[in-house]
């Protein structure tokens, strides 16, 4: 699984970096995504976290 944000639709609510911290980190304005490839036991914390954005900024790409 690989993942990124859509940056001009994040808001920097935080709200990723608190469900998936091994994933996502918060940058000055956006957030940014800390990984390349998303490991197995993170999957599940990633699509939570693209369900509870906002702004829908988080992409997944399987
Ligand atoms: S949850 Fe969405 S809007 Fe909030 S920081 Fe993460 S990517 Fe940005």
């Amino acid at each position: 699984m690989k993942i990124r944000i859509i940056k001009e639709e994040c808001i920097a609510c935080g709200v990723c970096a608190d469900i998936a911290p091994e994933v996502f980190e918060m940058g000055d304005d956006v957030a940014l995504v800390k990984i390349d490839e998303v490991p197995e036991s993170e999957q599940d914390a990633v699509r939570e976290a693209a369900e509870s954005c906002p702004t829908e900024a988080i992409v997944i790409e399987e």
